[in-house]
């Protein structure tokens, strides 16, 4: 079993304007196609699941990624694959008082002051990380010692 990181990866993280304009089925293609560069690069065949982080705020409708996944992902590297997705709570930084507060309903006031607040977290979506079969790991059906070490590495570094 492999296992990428992708928390620290600044790059896979898209802007809000460019996911408003793509419908999911393009946000799930660009998914698609990062990761397949990132397995090749890794000699990684064979996807086994994909982990999305969408905000509340997100344009982008979970159900919709999902249907676009199903519908993708056949006859790909990614056949088969499981799709999990985690949704954000939307966070509100004041700039008056400094709170930090989760909201259930969308909101810009901060519920401690009052004052107009900054949108800190809840607009994101991007790869958290995906995992896959290295060439060849598929046929023993064992798994690879050496997964955890990697995403070590890459959480800690690159
Ligand atoms: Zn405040």
């Amino acid at each position: 079993m492999y296992l990428m990181v992708f928390d620290l990866c600044p790059g896979l993280r898209y802007p809000r304007e460019w996911v408003i304009v793509m419908h999911e089925v393009g946000i799930i293609q660009a998914v698609m196609d990062e990761i397949t560069k990132a397995a090749e690069d890794h000699n990684i065949t064979k996807i086994n699941k994909v982990k999305l982080v969408v905000g509340k705020m997100n344009g982008a409708l979970p159900d919709a990624l999902e249907m676009a996944f199903e519908i993708l992902t056949p006859g790909t590297m990614f056949d088969g694959a499981s799709l999990e997705i985690e949704r954000r709570d939307v966070v509100l930084q004041c700039p008056k008082c400094g709170a930090e507060s989760t909201v259930k309903d969308i909101t810009f006031f901060c519920p401690e002051c009052d004052a107009r607040a900054k949108i800190v977290a809840g607009r994101e979506l991007y790869i958290d990380y995906f995992e896959g079969d290295e060439e060849g790991e598929g046929d023993t059906g064992e798994g690879s010692d050496g997964a955890e070490d990697f995403a070590r590495q890459s959480a800690g570094g690159a």
